[in-house]
C-alpha cells in the first residue's frame, strides 16, 4: 500500500489514487483497521484491513457508510459564532483568527478569576489517544481548569474489574473460538461488537452454545440457543444463582479456588444465599431457565470444556452495576475457566495496553498553573454541574465549558437540565464538532473539527489487543481543524510557553506507547500486537495486589464497603412506584453509535424514527397500538415519541433506542429526557439502565 499522507497534522492531498491505513475512531471494542482509497485528493472508498486478523477485511453498517458522513453537506466547513438566542442554533461566520483570539480572551478572563470556572467536557466521539485528550488535557492542566471525571460509560464495570481482576484485562477475544460455552451477557453483540459475534460463529460451528443474557430480545438474543431476559439491574442475583447451583453440585474447581483466589468461602457463603428460585424471583425469570443454565454450565465443567463470558457494559448502567461485573467475574474463578484457552472473561481489555499517559497528558503542568489541584466534575451529573450556583464544595460557578468529542445535551442523563444549563446566558461555551448537533446549537462558538480521514491519531482497543495507527487519508474538508490544533492555538495565544505545546500529532502518536510498540510496524501495517498470553490466568498471576483474583476485595472493605459483590435493588426498583411502573432502558439502535450517524441518510433511513418498544402485555392496558405516538414520563420529564409494539420488549420493561438527537424528537426531546443522574455503587457512573416510567397514548391530533 501507498501512503498519502504527509508527517503533519493534516494530510496533504495525494496526486493518484492511493491507498491509506487507519483505525476506526468510534466507540466500539472492535477497532477495525481501515483502508481509505483515495483519487485526486477524495475519498472514494473505505474498506476494514483484509491483512488485519481482528478487523477480516469487514466493517459495520455504520462505518461502510463513513464517506456519507465525510462528506455529508452539513460538515461544519467553518468557524461560527452564534448570534442568536442561546440554544436558537443560528451562527454567523468568523476567521479562525477571530475566534481563537475572542475564545482566548474569555478563557484568560475567567481564569483569572478562578481557572476552575473553565470546565472541559470530552468523551469517546474519538477513542484516538491524540485527537482525544493529549494536547486538550495539556492545555487544560496548564490553565488550571477543572478535571472532568470521565464517567459516562464505563466507569463501574471498570472499577468493579480492577478489584476484582487487578484492571481491564480478559481473556483474548480472539480465544472464544475454542469456547464450547459462551455467555454474552448485557451485550448486543450483533450491533455493537460485531467482530466477536464473527468469533462466536466460529465456535458456534464448532459446537459451541451460545447464551444471551439480557432484558432485550436483540438480534443477538434471536440468534443465541437461550436467552434469559431478565430484568434490568437485577444481574448479580443471577450470577449468584449460578455460582449457588456450581457450589451445591460441585462444578466447582477447589484447587483454582485455593491457589489462586482471595475469599472463595465468604464467596461460597454468599451464594449459597442465593437459590434459583430466590433469584427468579427477584430477575423475572423462570427458576427452569436459570437452572437450565446452570445445567450447561456444570456440563461444560464436567467435560472439562471451556465457558467463555463476553460482558459488556449494558449491564453495568444501574445503582448495582458495578457489583454486578463483580459477581459475574466471579464465576470463571469458581469453574477453574481462566485455566483453559477459550474460558475466562472479557469486558474490557484496554488495561493490557501500555499507554504512557503522564507523557501525553502532562499531568504536571497542574504545577505550573494559577490552580494545581482543581476540582473534578463528574460529566454524569453535568446538568446539576451546569446549574449550580457555586459556593461550598461545589467550588465556583460553571462561568465556561469547552466540549469537544460528546454531545452532552443529548447522551448525557436528566438531559432536560443539561439543555437548561447549556441555555444558561452566562455561560461561554465552545464546542468542536463535525455537525451542528443539540450540543453545538447551545455554542458561543461553533468550530468546525476534522474527522478522522483527515488527521493523525493512534488507537488502543477495548475489545482486542492490538494498537492501530491513523494517517489521515486526505486534506481537511473546509477549514476543519483537528482539536489538536485548537488547543495548541490556544496555548499560544494564552502565553504558555512549554515545548510540549509545539508537538505535532505524529510527535504525539509516537509518544502514546513510547518504546513500548513498535512504531515503523505501525507505519508500515497499521497495526500492531500487544504480547497478551492466549490464556493469561491460567496459573493466576492477576495484576491485583495480592496476585490472584479477589472474590473477596479487601480494598472494597476498607472503604465500609461489602467486600462481597452485593446484590443491591435499583434506585428505582420495579414496582416501588405506582405511578411509574415499567422499567426504561435505552439501549444502542443498530445503526446508530451513541448519538453519532444519527444525521447520516442511509443510516437514519435503515433506523426509521425515534421509538419506543413495548411489549404487548404492556400496550394492550393502555390502549396503545403499533405505531400510535405516546408519551412516556416520569418526575424528571416527558418525552412524546412513537410505540412499536413487540415482544423484542419483555414485559415490564420498554426500550427506548438510542441516541436520537434531541431535535430529531416529536417535541424536542429524547430518552435522556426521563433518565436521572444518580449514580452507580462503584465508578460514579450514570443509571440509564434504572429509569423507572409511565407510559400513556396521546390523542390523535
Ligand atoms: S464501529 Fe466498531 S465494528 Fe464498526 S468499523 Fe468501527 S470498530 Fe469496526
Amino acid at each position: 500500500m501507498t501512503h498519502a499522507a504527509s508527517t503533519h497534522g493534516t494530510a496533504a492531498a495525494p496526486a493518484h489514487d492511493a491507498t491509506v491505513l487507519g483505525a476506526c475512531p468510534h466507540d466500539c471494542p472492535d477497532t477495525c483497521s481501515l483502508v481509505t482509497t483515495v483519487r485526486a485528493g477524495r475519498a472514494v472508498y473505505l474498506r476494514g484491513n483484509p491483512d488485519h486478523p481482528q478487523t477480516a477485511g469487514v466493517l459495520c453498517t455504520k462505518v461502510s457508510r463513513y464517506l456519507e458522513r465525510v462528506y455529508h453537506p452539513q460538515r461544519l466547513t467553518q468557524p461560527l459564532r452564534r448570534v442568536g438566542p442561546k440554544g436558537a442554533g443560528r451562527f454567523e461566520p468568523v476567521s479562525w483568527d477571530e475566534a481563537l483570539d475572542d475564545i482566548a480572551a474569555r478563557l484568560r478572563a475567567i481564569a483569572a478569576r478562578d481557572p476552575q470556572a473553565i470546565v472541559p467536557y470530552s468523551y469517546a466521539g474519538t477513542m484516538g489517544l491524540v485527537q482525544g485528550e493529549a494536547m486538550a488535557a495539556r492545555f487544560f492542566h496548564r490553565l488550571g481548569a477543572s478535571l472532568l471525571d470521565r464517567t459516562i460509560c464505563s466507569s463501574a464495570g471498570a472499577a468493579a474489574l480492577q478489584v476484582t481482576l487487578g484492571g481491564k484485562v480478559g481473556m483474548p477475544v480472539h480465544t472464544f473460538a475454542d469456547s464450547r460455552l459462551i455467555l454474552i451477557w448485557g451485550s448486543h453483540s450483533i450491533a455493537s461488537n460485531l467482530h466477536f459475534w464473527r468469533v462466536a460463529q466460529q465456535a458456534k460451528r464448532c459446537g459451541a452454545k451460545l447464551v444471551c443474557i439480557d432484558p432485550r430480545r436483540t438480534e443477538t438474543a434471536d440468534k443465541c440457543d437461550l436467552h434469559l431476559a431478565l430484568r434490568p439491574g437485577t444481574d448479580a442475583a443471577l450470577a449468584y444463582a449460578l455460582m449457588h447451583e456450581c457450589f451445591v453440585h460441585g462444578w466447582v474447581d477447589h484447587d483454582y479456588l485455593q491457589r489462586h483466589t482471595v475469599g472463595w468461602q465468604a464467596l461460597r457463603a454468599r451464594a449459597l444465599q442465593w437459590p434459583p428460585a430466590r433469584a427468579a424471583a427477584v430477575c423475572g425469570l423462570p427458576v427452569a431457565a436459570i437452572e437450565a443454565l446452570a445445567r450447561e454450565l456444570g456440563a461444560c465443567f464436567e467435560r472439562g470444556e471451556p465457558i467463555g463470558i463476553r460482558l459488556n457494559y449494558g449491564m453495568q448502567r444501574t445503582r448495582g452495576g458495578g457489583n454486578a461485573v463483580r459477581a459475574v467475574a466471579c464465576l470463571p474463578a469458581v469453574l477453574g475457566a481462566w485455566r483453559r484457552r477459550g474460558g475466562g472473561l472479557l469486558l474490557s481489555s484496554s488495561g493490557w495496553f501500555p499507554v504512557q499517559r503522564d507523557v501525553l497528558y502532562r499531568p504536571d503542568l497542574l504545577a505550573r498553573s494559577p490552580c494545581p489541584q482543581p476540582r473534578t466534575i463528574n460529566m454524569s451529573t453535568i446538568g446539576d454541574a451546569l446549574l449550580h450556583p457555586g459556593g461550598g464544595s461545589f467550588g465556583p460557578r460553571i462561568e465556561a465549558l469547552i466540549v469537544y468529542n460528546s454531545n452532552p445535551a443529548a447522551v448525557a442523563p436528566q438531559s432536560g437540565r443539561v439543555v437548561q444549563g447549556l441555555r444558561r446566558d452566562d455561560l461561554f461555551t465552545v464546542v468542536l464538532e463535525q455537525f451542528q448537533t443539540d450540543t453545538a446549537d447551545h455554542a458561543d462558538y461553533l468550530l468546525p473539527a476534522t474527522t478522522q480521514l483527515e488527521h493523525w491519531d493512534i488507537h488502543l482497543s477495548y475489545g482486542h489487543t492490538d494498537v492501530l495507527l491513523n494517517r489521515p487519508a486526505i486534506a481537511p474538508q473546509g477549514q476543519a481543524w483537528p482539536n489538536t490544533a485548537v488547543f495548541r492555538a490556544l496555548a499560544r495565544r494564552l502565553g504558555f510557553d512549554e515545548p510540549c505545546f509545539d508537538d505535532d500529532d505524529l510527535t504525539l502518536c509516537r509518544q502514546a506507547f513510547g518504546t513500548a510498540v513498535d512504531f515503523e510496524r505501525l507505519l508500515r501495517d497499521g497495526w500492531a500486537p500487544l504480547p497478551v498470553p492466549d490464556v493469561p490466568f491460567a496459573d493466576g498471576g492477576f495484576p491485583t495486589p495480592s496476585g490472584k483474583c479477589e472474590l473477596f476485595s479487601a480494598a472494597l472493605a476498607a472503604q465500609g464497603l461489602d467486600g462481597l459483590p452485593e446484590v443491591l435493588p435499583n434506585h428505582e426498583p420495579a414496582g416501588a412506584d405506582p405511578r411509574y411502573p415499567l422499567a426504561m432502558i435505552s439501549p444502542p439502535a443498530r445503526h446508530f453509535l451513541n448519538s453519532t450517524f444519527v444525521n447520516v441518510k442511509s443510516l437514519r433511513d435503515a433506523e426509521g424514527e425515534p421509538c419506543l418498544e413495548i411489549h404487548p402485555d404492556d400496550a394492550a392496558p393502555r390502549g396503545i397500538a403499533d405505531g400510535d405516538t405516546v408519551e412516556v414520563f416520569n418526575d424528571r420529564g416527558r418525552h412524546r415519541t412513537r410505540a412499536r409494539v413487540t415482544t423484542r420488549a419483555r414485559p415490564g420493561v420498554v426500550v427506548g433506542l438510542g441516541i436520537w438527537w434531541r431535535k430529531d424528537g416529536l417535541d424536542g426531546t429524547n430518552v435522556n429526557e426521563l433518565t436521572s443522574q444518580a449514580l452507580t455503587d462503584l465508578g460514579r457512573a450514570p443509571t440509564f439502565y434504572d429509569c423507572a416510567v409511565q407510559v400513556r397514548r396521546c390523542a390523535a391530533a
